[in-house]
């Protein structure tokens, strides 16, 4: 069963129903919810994963670059500067994985859409 929201007051209510429990406002005219078809999800899909991406690169790539000058720049070489490098590089590479990650469900989501 889906809900639909009422026209009239704006409360979520059953798709079967007849009348709205709230208002009383007959349902006849309602629209029937929308049938997300398969090519706006998979578009919308695909802009998701575009985007994170996108993201993982950046972020890698700022990690990276922040890495490289936390672990040249001297700050006397103690415990935190070591804490804070492996921090840098793990979360670097973790976006890079988000990052590869989606650029294969991409690759997959389009030999799908052509298939
Ligand atoms: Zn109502």
């Amino acid at each position: 069963m889906a809900f639909i929201f009422c026209k009239e007051c704006g409360n979520q209510i059953s798709d079967k129903a007849e009348r709205c429990p709230y208002c009383g406002m007959v349902m006849y005219n309602i629209q029937p919810p929308p049938t997300y078809d398969m090519m706006t999800s998979d578009e919308a899909k695909e802009e998701k994963l575009k985007k994170r991406r996108l993201i993982g690169l950046v972020v890698f790539i700022l990690g990276f670059i922040f890495s490289v000058i936390i672990g040249n720049v001297d700050m006397g070489g103690g415990e935190l500067q070591m804490v804070l490098h492996g921090i840098v590089e793990f979360v670097s590479t973790v976006f890079l994985i988000i990052s590869i990650v989606s650029e294969v469900k991409l690759d997959k989501l389009k030999r799908e859409k052509y298939k």
